[in-house]
Parts: structure tokens; sequence; C-alpha cells
């Protein structure tokens, strides 16, 4: 079903120009990468973005987001809800030692995830959450009688200085212009406020080992997929400073590995076979997840940001 729908997108017309200079640090070493689901993903050779080159059109995105697919993510999400309520639980204390407080817009709630963690961890914070999507605002609704929800793109919400915290849980690899969305965030934002955001890593073990393999690439839903370092380069550009970025979780990235390495005759042909087997070592599974979380190394970054005054 799903991928009955991804070629149906990948076969509308795409006017969009095949970009040759990076996305974030303008670059012209671009190089292909790979070919997924009908669409072509390339490489800056000198960030290491990798990204939908054309971009996908608005009329492609809005067929994707409305198709079955969404249905079958939400389904996902509600199954894999209490797993994952766990991962979120660090985002919340993260946040709340910088912002102990205040009003709070989350970006790309779903239904509803980081409010449940926000709930449990009795966090006292006025919440915003904000969704595209219809039936998991829906759900949001019923779920969570006394917070706003707003059924919209943040972009077109029209306040100013309004939030201290704004939040966007593993929504910034779905995002075309990333530029459009960092001005957003930074109208909407407090001078005071920051900005706590996840996305995939791509400077990571399980990265390193998958490489173009990956499950993550998953056009046109995922169109930008960032790094620890390009991050900076992204918010820097942006008018953001980095308070604190960390990779937290590796244990996903050693399960994902020892899954793919059993999975995909290709990845497990050109992995080594030290590392093969040294990865099914407890031991040996134990001391790789201090040391990437220690580089900061795991599959998925936080960082949180705070907006320079304006100049
Ligand atoms: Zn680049």
């Amino acid at each position: 079903m799903m991928l009955r729908t991804v070629q149906d997108v990948a076969q509308l017309p795409n006017s969009n120009a095949k970009r040759t200079r990076c996305p974030i640090c303008d670059a012209p070493d671009i190089a292909h990468f790979v070919q997924a689901f009908g669409f072509d993903m390339d490489r800056c050779g000198d960030c290491g973005l990798i990204f939908c080159n054309p971009y996908p059109t608005a009329t492609q995105l809005d067929l994707y987001y409305n198709s079955e697919m969404k249905d079958f993510e939400n389904e996902f999400f509600r199954e894999t809800f209490e797993a994952r309520a766990m991962l979120f639980s660090k985002r919340v204390e993260l946040i709340r030692a910088l912002k102990p407080s205040g009003r709070l817009l989350d970006i790309g709630s779903a239904i509803g995830i980081f409010v449940e963690s926000l709930r449990r961890a009795q966090a006292p914070y006025e919440i915003t959450a904000c969704d595209l999507n219809a039936a998991a605002c829906e759900q949001l609704a019923q779920t969570y009688g006394d917070i706003e929800i707003l059924n919209c793109d943040a972009k077109d919400l029209d306040q100013h200085n309004a939030y201290d915290v704004v939040t966007m849980w593993d929504t910034l690899e779905h995002i075309v212009d990333l530029d459009e969305l960092l001005a957003t965030v930074r109208r909407l934002l407090r001078p005071d406020g920051i900005f706590a955001f996840s996305t995939p890593n791509t400077d990571s073990f399980e990265w390193l080992v998958a490489g173009n393999r990956h499950v993550q690439i998953l056009p046109p839903g995922h169109v930008n997929l960032l790094n620890t370092k390009n991050i900076v380069r992204l918010l820097e550009k942006n008018g953001f400073g980095v308070r604190d970025q960390m990779t937290l979780n590796p244990s996903l990235d050693i399960s994902y590995v020892l899954k793919l390495l059993d999975s995909d005759p290709v990845v497990a042909g050109r992995t080594d076979a030290f590392l093969q087997n040294a990865i099914k070592d407890p031991e040996f599974q134990d001391m790789l997840s201090d040391y990437l979380v220690q580089k900061r190394m795991a599959g998925n970054v936080v960082t949180c940001a705070f907006p320079f005054p304006e100049t």
C-alpha cells in the first residue's frame, strides 16, 4: 500500500530545479548518493547533508501526506507509543533544565507522544500542539482536552515573540525549506526562548554501517538528512546559537545494526568481520554505547538552540 502511494507521488511532474549547490553550506560539491522510491538523493561533499534533489513539489508532498500512508503512520505511532514515551522523558528533562516553565509550542505533535511525556513528568508548561494532519489533531483533542491544538502549518501562525519553548521532534528531516522553518521559529520564539529539536544523525554508528541502505532513506517524507556538525552551520546561518547538543539512545543504533547485519546481505558483505562478531558481545555493546554518547555518534541528535539578539 505504502509503496504504491509513493510511486504515484514520484510520477507527478516535478518542476523544481536540481540544485548544484548545497542548501546548507552552499558548497558546489554535490554527488549522487542513492535513488529511492523514484526520488534521487544527493550528498554534499563539504557538510555531508543528504537531500532530495530536486526537492519534491508542494503538490507531491500534499498527495504524500494526505495518503493512506499517514493513517498507517498514525497507527504505528499508537502501537509504539509506550516504548517511545520512555525515550521522550529525557527530552523533557533537558528542556526543563533550560526553561522550567512558560508557553511551549510543539510543532509536528502527531498523536501527542511529547505532550504525554510532559504530562507524566508534571512539567508546568502552557502547551500548544501544532500538526498538519487533521486525524492526529482530532485524536489529540480527544486525549488532551485542556491544551491548545492548531491544525495548520506552523509557518502560517501569525504570532510574534509568543513562546518560551518551541519543540520539534523528528520532524526537521521532513521539511524542504529549512531556512524558512528557522525564520518561523525565530519569529514565534521570545528573545530569551529556546528551540529544541531532534533529527536523524548521519554522522553516527548506524549510518556508518548502513550507508545508502539505511531505513531512514525515505523520500519524499525525509527530504533533508543532517548531522551534528551541519546542524550547527544551519542554525548559525539563521541566527541561532547552540546551547546543548547530544545523541541519546545508542542502544537503538546497536539493535538496528544487529538487525541489519542479519537481514541485509549487502551491508553484511561490506562490514568488517571483527565488528560483526564483537557487536554481539554485551560487554562490547556497553563500551560502544558509552563511546557513542561521548562522541555524539548515536543515530538521533537532540539540539537545544537559542536565538541570537536581533542586530
Ligand atoms: Zn553542504
